[in-house]
């Protein structure tokens, strides 16, 4: 019997992370494929072909399984609402099944990622765990008694929609609210601060960047934080301290052991990180403040395609827990 080993994959909104995994969340091969802009058909067709190529050298997987940035209603079967790609009121788990005749594991890309660093990261023998994602939004995810709660459709876990300011900016993504965590600690809001402080700062290297054509995006923002431009830095640190204040707010919800802060924007580390910790232990109830650790995520960019990976083993495995990723 060769050793047991599914497909996994990782859909985020511009690339598709695929691989094939074993059972204790090793990687034997990768595939990454663009899918930026495709039609729901063709990006279909990309998953399948992704999924073909990895099987080449992996004839005998059990299982394959998915995390797909959309929010899900587990009553259904259907992914609901994704803000970027074209998932839409989509039975995506049984079309796929489908599609590549083997069993589906899927879930959000968050709920994947956190079971990830459960498993493997940050988390590892944590019981009440949060996780953020903070990229150009900010996605999220609950495990409570160490296993990943989804609440009562499926949605659970949208804790970048948490309203920090109540009178806040409008949100992104097709969220109706304003003032959401996403709207104002999110990669596109530490872009949207980083143009307001290079327009008052001419003369700042954050200033200069843009005034010699760059976009004034996260990614810029962190990367002349990090060589020590004070614009660029103070940016990050208002971005972190509004990042507290929602992380104060799960904190007194939800007593968690550990907050896991993983994704794109986690590049900025402690500059994001330290003002965060801060504004939570100075805001949050006594004793979730002094003791909640605020932890940066482990597993980098694998830990969706890991806990997929994982998701699917313990669906081939069977079990009391297998249904929950159908
Ligand atoms: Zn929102």
């Amino acid at each position: 019997m060769p050793p047991p080993r599914v497909l996994a994959f990782d859909a985020g909104g511009t690339k598709l992370l695929g691989g094939v995994v074993g059972a204790d969340g090793e990687i034997e091969r990768r595939v990454l494929r663009g899918i930026a802009g495709l039609t729901r058909d063709a990006l279909l067709e990309t998953i399948c072909e992704a999924a073909e190529k990895l099987r080449e050298g992996a004839p005998h997987v059990l299982a394959a399984g998915f995390g797909i940035p959309s929010t899900i209603d587990r009553r259904s079967g259907r992914s609901v609402q994704s803000v970027h790609l074209p998932f839409d009121d989509f039975a995506f788990g049984a079309e796929i099944e489908d599609r590549l005749g083997l069993p589906v594991a899927w879930d959000n890309d968050a709920n994947a990622a956190l079971f990830g660093e459960l498993r493997l990261g940050a988390a590892r023998g944590a019981s009440e765990v949060v996780m953020l994602t903070v990229g150009t939004g900010i996605g999220g995810a609950l495990a409570f008694g160490g296993r990943i709660y989804r609440g009562s459709s499926g949605a659970a876990g949208e804790l970048g929609h948490i309203p920090v300011d109540s009178d806040g900016p409008p949100c992104q993504g097709g969220c109706p609210g304003r003032g959401c965590l996403e709207a104002l600690a999110s990669g596109a809001a530490i872009g949207r601060e980083g143009a307001t402080v290079a327009s008052a700062a001419p003369d700042s290297a954050l200033g200069r960047a843009v005034a010699d054509g760059r976009e004034a995006s996260g990614v810029l923002v962190t990367e002349l934080a990090l060589e020590g431009d004070p614009g660029a830095m103070s940016v990050l640190e208002l971005a972190g301290e509004r990042l507290g204040a929602g992380l104060a707010g799960i904190a007194n919800a939800l007593d968690p052991e550990v907050i896991i802060v993983g994704g794109g924007a986690m590049r900025a580390g402690e500059l994001l990180l330290g003002p965060a910790r801060r504004v939570l232990a100075e805001r949050a109830l006594r004793p979730a403040s002094e003791r909640v650790r605020v932890t940066a995520a482990e597993l980098g960019e694998v830990a969706g395609m890991v806990g997929a990976g994982l998701a699917a083993h313990e669906l081939a495995r069977g079990g009391e827990r297998a249904e929950a990723w159908r």
